[in-house]
């Protein structure tokens, strides 16, 4: 079942290519403007330009759905700025907002158009990385981890500068992990990555069994300790 923006904008695209008379066709386009400003605050974070949490939570099941359709893997990471109340508390509320608008135009700049890169919350952010498996993953993560510790935000009370958490895991088609499991998973590799002592990448190759080239018999076979539990 497509979401309701999806059926809306379908709808408005539909009458657009049917025959219109003048004056309500450019009512109709009228109202795809405005549909599209409307989509984009909908689906956008303000202060970054990212993708929002609502967003972002969508693509997720979109890719789990994708990549057992196409049985190719996809790496989603979650990023968190280490020690952000501190920036607030030393350089003020507004320092800190430029500090999670420069993250997200870093995030924008650094990765590909078909990447997908949203802010998740306060200052955490979440990016979805299509077709790459774990060392591709891995790069562009301490690419983009080494991008955000360069940035200097040049403030009346001297220069801030950040570091960064990340976990990070490879969803594969043959996992048996829904779209929340897989998240709860990567947030806990976050979570573990903090506790080494922030400013560190935790990723995790495999969350289960291979299990490509197995017969559903032997899959069986593999799964059954857990589904008796
Ligand atoms: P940790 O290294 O454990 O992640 O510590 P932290 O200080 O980054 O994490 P904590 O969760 O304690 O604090 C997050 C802070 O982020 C607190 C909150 O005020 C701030 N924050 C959340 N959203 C915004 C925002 O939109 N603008 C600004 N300036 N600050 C925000
Ligand atoms: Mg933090
Ligand atoms: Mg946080």
């Amino acid at each position: 079942m497509p979401q309701l923006p999806e059926i809306g904008w379908n709808i408005l695209r539909e009458l657009l290519t049917s025959p219109l008379p003048p004056d309500l066709r450019q009512k109709v386009e009228t109202l795809k403007k405005a549909y599209e400003v409307l989509y984009h605050e909908y689906s956008k974070d303000f202060l970054t330009g990212l993708y929002n949490r609502r967003s972002f939570e969508e693509e997720l099941v979109k890719m789990v759905e994708l990549s057992r359709r196409e049985e190719t893997p996809f790496t989603l990471f979650l990023l968190d700025i280490d020690h952000f109340k501190r920036i607030n508390d030393t350089y003020g509320h507004e320092i800190g907002d430029q500090v999670l608008a420069g993250v997200g135009r870093t995030l924008l700049r650094t990765l590909r158009k078909t990447d997908f890169a949203a802010r998740y919350g306060g200052e955490e952010f979440a990016v979805i990385l299509p077709g790459l498996g774990f060392y591709r993953g891995m790069g562009v993560a301490r690419r983009i981890k080494a991008a955000l510790e360069s940035l200097k935000f040049t403030t009346p009370r001297g220069t801030v500068s950040i570091t960064v958490s990340i976990g990070g895991a490879v969803f594969r088609p043959d996992y048996r992990l829904g779209p929340k499991e897989f998240l709860r998973e990567v947030d806990q590799l976050l979570y573990a990555a903090k506790n080494l002592g922030r400013r560190t990448i935790v990723f995790k190759p495999e969350l289960e069994p291979h299990t490509e080239g197995l017969t559903l018999e032997e899959r069986a076979l593999l799964f059954r300790k857990d589904e008796k539990e």
